[in-house]
């Protein structure tokens, strides 16, 4: 599929910016439910937080990540986000079968582990929080633990462990949601640059005009899936996203025999770890790296690689000898709020957004009901207020 000479129109119903998993993934909804759409994207589909990720779905909640305040609305906030890592999941069960294509999904399980006493009772309320909202999750400790996981080191106190968490391969997934879109009749463009967004008072097909590199193109619609830019999109029409952007480390190694499939995590410290079915090492876990404007591509650092690597040796020891082959880093999007900023907004009315932190898991589950609502708003189930576009403290002023 070329995406870089296809014919960029001069109107469209939806322009939806950004070619990582949340943009395509919009694209093939919205074409498939007949909406006519262009995406375009400034780079290559996938070259982002989309294609630079570790691949893992994390439907444990990550207590450590949140707020950490405590409160009914804390738990009423964490309830909803575990009832949402289950259609997440659902929605990723059925996806090669959508998309008619391997996405090397594997549901391997999850762990989620503790180091101390508090890390523990961290991990138990968790759990009670879990069985509440109807995801699977047990504490596994002591001899258990040693049983069911040997590979581990026997510090630790206990595991959560979910039958539901697991990989898929993030060099497969956007591109894909890409090609099926372009198949659907969607304008797929990449190195097409947004660099203004006018805002009309006319509603309908001269709402917008969305000024690229390429030439304006008017649209009654807009998605703003720009991932760590997604603000800077959203302030082309006036509105502040509570988001910040970081950039962040991943690492991979050599093959080894077969140690463990479940993936692991950390409820205390910064590790997540896998083994992928071509038995390397894939660790990651949030370590940082400088996040450094585009066009430049993002340096890694050695007191990362380090750092995450002492971390997943010091759970799973079997892992000493390992050689690290290849590290990278990538620009994620993270919200002030732990909550991600999905839905129309009511202040600029046509413009939407799909942004989210944990977007690999998120993003195909949180595009498709967006998509659906914008084909049919009777039908399809709005999003929870705190997702509002408009949450933020305040609005800008027009330019
Ligand atoms: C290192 C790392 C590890 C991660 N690990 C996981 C994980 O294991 N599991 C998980 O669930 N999530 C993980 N994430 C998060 C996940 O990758 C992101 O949340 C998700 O990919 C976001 O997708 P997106 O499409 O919103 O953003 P992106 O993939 O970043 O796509 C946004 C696109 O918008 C384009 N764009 C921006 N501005 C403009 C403009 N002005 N004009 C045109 N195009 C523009 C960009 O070029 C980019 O391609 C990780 C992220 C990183 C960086």
């Amino acid at each position: 599929m070329s995406t870089r000479d296809t014919a960029l129109p001069s109107s469209t119903d939806v322009v939806v910016i950004g070619g990582g998993i949340a943009g395509t993934a919009m694209a093939f909804y919205l074409a498939r439910e007949g909406v006519d759409v262009v995406l375009v994207e400034r780079g290559e589909l996938n070259r982002e937080a989309s294609g630079t990720n570790a691949g893992s779905f994390h439907l444990q909640l990550a207590i450590h990540q949140l707020s950490g305040q405590g409160g009914d609305a804390e738990r009423d906030r964490l309830l909803a986000d575990a009832r949402l890592s289950l259609e997440a999941f659902e929605v990723w069960q059925g996806l090669g079968a959508e998309l008619d294509g391997d996405l090397d999904l594997h549901l391997t399980g999850g762990w989620m582990v503790a180091e101390t006493e508090e890390q523990l009772k961290t991990l138990r309320d968790k759990h009670e929080l879990e069985q509440l909202a109807g995801i699977e999750t047990e504490v596994v400790t002591g001899d258990d633990l040693r049983q069911r996981a040997p590979y581990f080191t026997e510090r630790l106190l206990g595991a959560t462990y979910c039958p539901l968490e697991g990989h898929a391969n993030p060099l497969v997934v956007a591109p894909l949601y890409a090609l099926r879109a372009a198949q659907h009749g969607a304008v797929v463009r990449t190195h097409v640059d947004v660099l203004g967004i006018d805002v009309h008072g006319a509603t309908g097909a001269r709402r917008f005009t969305v000024r690229t590199s390429a030439g304006p193109i008017d649209a009654a619609r807009v998605v703003d899936c720009g991932g760590a830019w997604a603000g800077e999109l959203a302030s082309l029409v006036g509105l502040r996203f509570p988001v910040r952007s970081e950039g962040l480390h991943v690492n991979v190694t050599e093959p080894r025999p077969p140690m463990f499939r479940p993936m692991i995590q950390h409820i205390g410290r910064r590790l997540t770890l896998k083994q992928t079915e071509n038995d390397t090492f894939i660790i990651g876990g949030g370590w940082p790296s400088p996040a450094i404007a585009p066009p430049r591509r993002y340096p890694t650092s050695w007191h990362s690689a380090a750092g995450n690597t002492a971390v997943a040796v010091s759970v799973v020891p079997g892992l000493a000898d390992v050689r690290v082959v290849r590290t990278w880093s990538g620009v994620i999007v993270f919200t002030d709020d732990f909550s991600p900023v999905v839905g129309e907004s009511l202040a600029v009315p046509g413009f939407h957004a799909c942004v989210s932190s944990t977007g690999f898991t998120f993003s195909p589950m949180f595009a498709r009901q967006l998509a659906e609502q914008m084909a049919g708003p009777a039908s399809a189930s709005p999003f929870p207020e705190r997702y509002s576009l408009d949450r933020a403290t305040h609005r800008l002023e027009f330019r």
